[in-house]
């Protein structure tokens, strides 16, 4: 966890998966939006496609229109000349009144008879002077009609159909005049809402008629109108060009066009008249109009329907993604310091080690007697030192280290550090025992292991272990607050895994031997008895307790060889009542390892009960220490072994931090003064405490034994003291059954 490690800071595994989600719907929607291109182009081809289409399909039907009416009209010129050729009509009148009555039905708004000079007369009753252009019509052998002209008779334009015929001997011609306006009525549409329109042109790309009223009145020429208004680039001049020489070659065709900024759809059709042509106009902006529409509608539809998918799978995802993160939390992370707990530190830790090859480090810190400040400020209190411990510790640790809190009062941190390691487990040990908790400060005692982790660990369990292995070092050490794992403990690692592999076999094997240290009374110089000392006989060598008791305690053996060196015991005493008829006190060490099971003192019973000793004879001593144990009820365990019968020491007195006060509701018979308070060097200094102790244990009606007298001095000053019992070099050194045996036969 990171140094300002708040919960929020706290790096969830989860996120990654969040990440890929993301990933996912971005994904989502770039494939949607390539596949909304492709659709619109799609789309647009297939509206363009249809718009062809259509445009021919407008053109053909305009034009085959076209067709038909001018073939009709014509018609009825050709029948209405072939009538007069036949001699049916007097004069000219005559053909006016037999054919004005069907004009109406060919939309001819006259009929007109000139002569070569171009006078005559109209049906409607005008007469006509010197006619323009006569002779055009002269020349024409077929019917003719002619492309638009003014009216001289009226304001408007007229198409021509027109016949020459001989009339009396005469050249005459007969015109049926048609309005210009009249084309456009019947064939000549506006198309798509009037943006589109169509246009009659001739062989030329004269406009003969436009529906859009573009030419009003003058002479347009379509292809040159076209290249003035085209965005004019070399591909759009090519496609009027096209144009212009399809029509020429009286071909079909279609095209679309840029012009002014606009898309246009062009198909040309022929008439089959005089070579005309129909050229149908559609705007694409109508077109582009509703198409934009369907395809707003079609891409909202399906963005809306992506937008609901992604919506769903958003909200199932977060839910998941809360979900596990409470699961998270309940898994990893620890409620009282929202730092992470053991399970996030092994597996942080792991990954940590990967992720950094040198100076690396790992500390367990735990608080001295934190069951103490439980019971002192209650456990809310307590969380709330914890807390603070916790925030302190990962202040004064380098930025990216990992700590957490891994069990009750025990915190594990792994960090690199590239300095002097001493100077900072002394600014931890400095700065993380004032703590501030609400407004009260608090000191607390630390223990700290440190563990310099090589490059070759891997294994988060065997690197932890060897910071409580160091940790463990520090309990007895006085006025330490750390120690390292070193080489020294390296060593004695590998030897206690020698010790822990052949212990049991040891034991069966009756390797380890009891031997005794004789108690004297200090008024009577007597025998008191013997306190029972274990040694374990391994290859012909003795080794010393301090080198396998630790180890034992640590690894519960030390349960068995206790019953073990107490049967010894029992065994020797009763050798000694039947062999020497004596009965000695003997004093008989109990580690507090047994303390696990409160009821551990009945296997005792057991073993001295078969031998028969009286259990006043016994005398267990318990370390101050275990005596003091806020973690168990030791009371109830002491008043447990009292009851029964046996007395009780409380053994290293001196050295644990208890009091006397703290003492005095327990079943104590006996109080055993350290060795360090007889301590040659200091034993003036240490007068005052000495007297301090004897007078309260008299207080308490409890005996006192000093341990560790080796001199006639020191002999001299318990005795001025008024302590009861000396057991020391002094007198004897620890001794063999055999040799203790001689001795208490001389002494008794
Ligand atoms: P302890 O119970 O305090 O035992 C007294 C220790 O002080 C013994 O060391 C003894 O040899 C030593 N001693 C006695 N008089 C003097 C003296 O005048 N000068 C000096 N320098 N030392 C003296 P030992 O036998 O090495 O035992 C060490 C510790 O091992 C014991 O301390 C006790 O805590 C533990 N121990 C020994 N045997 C047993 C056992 O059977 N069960 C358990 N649980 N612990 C044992
Ligand atoms: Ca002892
Ligand atoms: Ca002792």
């Amino acid at each position: 966890m990171n140094k300002k490690s708040e919960m929020n800071n706290i790096g969830y595994p989860e996120s990654k998966r969040y990440h890929l989600n993301i990933k996912w719907i971005l994904t989502i929607f770039v494939v949607i939006l390539i596949v909304s291109l492709i659709y619109v182009r799609y789309i647009k081809q297939l509206t363009y496609n249809n718009i062809y289409n259509n445009i021919t399909e407008l053109s053909e039907q305009t034009a085959t229109q076209l067709n038909l009416a001018i073939t009709e009209q014509k018609k009825f010129v050709e029948i209405m000349v072939d009538s007069i050729n036949r001699g049916y009509f007097k004069t000219t009148d005559d053909i006016f009144d037999r054919y004005k009555g069907d004009l109406e039905d060919y939309n001819f708004t006259r009929l007109v008879i000139l002569d070569e000079e171009g006078n005559g007369t109209t049906s409607d009753g005008y007469t006509v002077k010197n006619y323009e252009n006569i002779q055009e019509f002269f020349t024409q052998e077929d019917v003719y009609l002619s492309e638009n002209r003014p009216s001289t008779v009226s304001d408007n334009e007229v198409n021509i159909y027109s016949k020459k015929f001989k009339f009396k001997g005469q050249n005459r011609v007969i015109f049926a005049t048609i309005n210009t306006e009249d084309y456009k009525e019947i064939l000549l549409r506006r198309l798509f809402n009037g943006k589109g329109g169509t246009f009659l042109i001739n062989n030329q790309g004269d406009i003969l008629i436009d529906s859009f009223g573009y030419t009003k009145g003058n002479n347009v020429n379509l292809h040159n109108a076209l290249r003035k208004e085209c965005d004019s680039k070399d591909r759009e001049i090519d496609k009027i060009n096209n144009m212009e020489k399809n029509i020429n070659e009286l071909k079909v065709g279609t095209f679309d066009i840029r012009l002014n900024n606009n898309t246009y759809f062009m198909h040309y059709e022929k008439v089959n008249v005089n070579n005309w042509y129909v050229v149908t106009v559609a705007p694409d902006t109508t077109i582009a109009r509703e198409l934009l529409i369907f395809m707003a509608i079609s891409l909202g539809v399906c963005f809306f329907i992506n937008f609901i998918i992604i919506s769903i799978s958003l909200y199932i995802d977060i839910s998941n993604q809360k979900k596990n993160r409470k699961l998270y939390r309940v898994a990893y992370i620890d409620p009282v310091t929202e730092l992470g707990n053991e399970a996030y530190f092994r597996e942080n830790a792991a990954i940590y080690l990967q992720n950094h090859s040198k100076n690396r480090y790992i500390i367990t810190l735990d608080v001295n007697k934190f069951k103490a400040f439980n019971n002192i400020y209650g456990y809310e209190f307590c969380n709330n030192i914890l807390k603070a411990l916790g925030k302190k510790l990962i202040e004064t640790l380098p930025e990216d280290s990992i700590t957490c809190r891994i069990s009750n009062d025990v915190f594990a941190s792994i960090f690199v550090y590239e300095k002097d390691i001493r100077k900072l487990l002394d600014k931890i040990s400095s700065n993380v025992s004032s703590l501030i908790v609400g407004d009260t400060p608090i000191y607390v005692n630390l223990s700290i292991g440190a563990y310099k982790i090589n490059s070759n660990d891997k294994d988060i369990n065997k690197i932890l272990n060897k910071s409580y292995i160091a940790r463990s070092r520090i309990k007895g050490l006085y006025n330490e607050n750390y120690y390292i794992f070193d080489e020294v403990l390296e060593s004695n690692l590998t030897e206690e895994q020698k010790i822990e592999s052949c212990m049991e076999n040891a034991l069966k094997n009756g390797e380890f031997k009891v031997i005794y240290q004789p108690k004297v009374f200090v008024e009577t110089e007597k025998l008191r008895g013997a306190e029972a000392l274990v040694r374990w006989q391994k290859d012909g060598k003795m080794i010393p307790p301090s080198k396998f008791i630790p180890l034992f305690e640590r690894n519960k053996f030390i349960i068995k060889l206790d019953l073990y060196i107490f049967e010894q015991a029992c065994k020797d005493m009763a050798r000694w009542k039947k062999e020497y008829n004596y009965e000695p006190n003997i004093s008989i060490n109990v580690s507090k390892e047994h303390f696990v099971n409160e009821n551990f003192i009945e296997e005792y019973v057991k073993i001295s009960d078969k031998y028969n000793i009286k259990r006043s004879q016994i005398d267990l001593e318990i370390t101050e220490s275990a005596a003091i144990d806020e973690n168990i009820d030791t009371l109830k365990i002491l008043n447990n072994i009292k009851e029964k019968g046996y007395t009780i020491s409380i053994d290293d007195f001196g050295t644990g931090y208890s009091s006397l006060s703290m003492l005095q509701n327990m079943p104590i018979d006996l109080i055993k003064i350290d060795k360090v308070f007889v301590d040659k060097a200091d034993l003036n200094s240490n007068r005052n405490i000495i007297n301090y102790i004897m007078l309260l244990a008299k207080r308490l009606d409890v005996k006192t034994i000093v341990e560790g007298v080796e001199t006639k001095e020191q002999v001299d000053f318990v005795k001025k003291l008024k302590c009861d019992i000396i057991q020391g070099y002094y007198y004897s050194k620890p001794i063999s059954r055999e040799d203790f045996e001689e001795y208490f036969n001389k002494k008794k």
